[in-house]
């Protein structure tokens, strides 16, 4: 059986929704605690860590906010990490 590449570590219950937001993993944003991280499957140093909202009724309050690695050369991604949290609704949005 071929192993899907970029599931994020999901199963069927979890969707992400809204554009995800992709920034370099390394330097002072990076979310691994580790100096020299690299694709899996290509060995791309360059790896982006990407936030986007997800809903997921095993969140409380049915939405959280999904963190996770991905490959820009390649279509692995790591599996996610969601944080419930409730979504924001168009006024606050507004602010920021
Ligand atoms: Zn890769």
């Amino acid at each position: 059986m071929k192993k899907n590449l970029r599931n994020h570590g999901l199963n069927n219950g979890c969707n992400p929704v809204g554009i995800p937001k992709a920034t370099p993993a390394t330097g002072k944003n990076r979310v691994a605690p580790v100096d020299n991280i690299y694709c899996p499957n290509c060995g791309c140093k360059e790896l982006m860590q990407v936030e986007v909202a997800v809903e997921n009724r095993m969140l409380n309050g049915g939405t959280g906010v999904g963190y996770y690695l991905g490959c820009p050369a390649c279509p692995w991604a790591s599996p996610m990490m969601a944080i419930a949290m409730q979504q924001k609704d168009s006024s606050e949005e507004a602010e920021a």
